[in-house]
């Protein structure tokens, strides 16, 4: 027990040290100033690292280093290691932008998918998405991104040549999947007035509910949108 006690005593410090900066931190927040709320220079480090990862905010991330550090070393390292590991043999897919270990990734490699329709979407971790519903059959095309002209991305910035020369062996639809944001839809637009002329077939993503939502609690542009995208049953 005893021993148990020392050895914990140095991190059980550590804690309250952070905890009592934590506690001015908060204070001096409310006060409207600014103030870290962690001790520790690589505590610190740790959290500013987590909070650049989306959906993660100060309080969260002050969380996910404290796990870091409550951790064994070697699952500590399997992180950083998986992290590195991933920057470091992650390419994007020649053909259609995917995120892939190879040159050309598994989807556009395999012969049972259907060549002649593309499902174009703004980033590869769209794919992924897609692809968990298990009930798209065709091909994808990442753009890496969508239009919007008031943060100066034009059509050349985004990967829509690639799209293009596609198109011409044998693709008969492409589906757009972009965003139903401005953005996504703008693109959407774009894509649609410079396809549509080649003689393929454009069809955009539906929208709608979520499924086992409730009508009472969707914005009104979304019920809007549902009742225009409506079909016969
Ligand atoms: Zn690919």
């Amino acid at each position: 027990m005893e021993e148990g006690a020392k050895d914990k005593a140095p991190s059980l410090q550590a804690s309250d040290g952070v905890e009592q900066t934590a506690g001015r931190g908060r204070k001096r927040e409310r006060a409207g100033e600014q103030d870290a709320r962690v001790s520790g220079k690589a505590l610190g480090r740790m959290v500013e690292a987590f909070m650049k990862l989306p959906g993660i905010g100060r309080k969260s991330a002050e969380r996910l280093a404290f796990a870091v550090l409550g951790m064994p070393r070697d699952e500590a390292e399997y992180i950083a290691r998986a992290i590195v590991d991933l920057k470091d043999s992650s390419r994007y897919c020649s053909v259609c932008n995917n995120i892939t270990e190879d040159d050309i990734c598994s989807i556009c490699r395999d012969p049972r998918r259907d060549d002649s329709v593309i499902c174009v979407v703004e980033e590869p971790s769209n794919i992924l998405v897609l692809e968990k519903t298990g009930s798209f059959r065709g091909k994808y095309h990442a753009l890496l991104g969508a239009l919007s002209p008031l943060d100066g991305i034009g059509p050349e910035d985004l990967k829509i040549e690639g799209l293009l020369d596609r198109l011409k062996t044998g693709v008969k639809e492409v589906i757009l999947a972009t965003n139903p944001t401005v953005k996504g839809e703008t693109t959407a637009l774009y894509l649609s007035r410079i396809i549509k002329p080649l003689g393929i077939s454009v069809t955009r993503i539906a929208y709608g509910l979520p499924v086992g939502g409730d009508i009472e609690y969707a914005d009104e542009n979304t019920v809007q949108r549902a009742l225009a995208g409506r079909r016969e049953m």
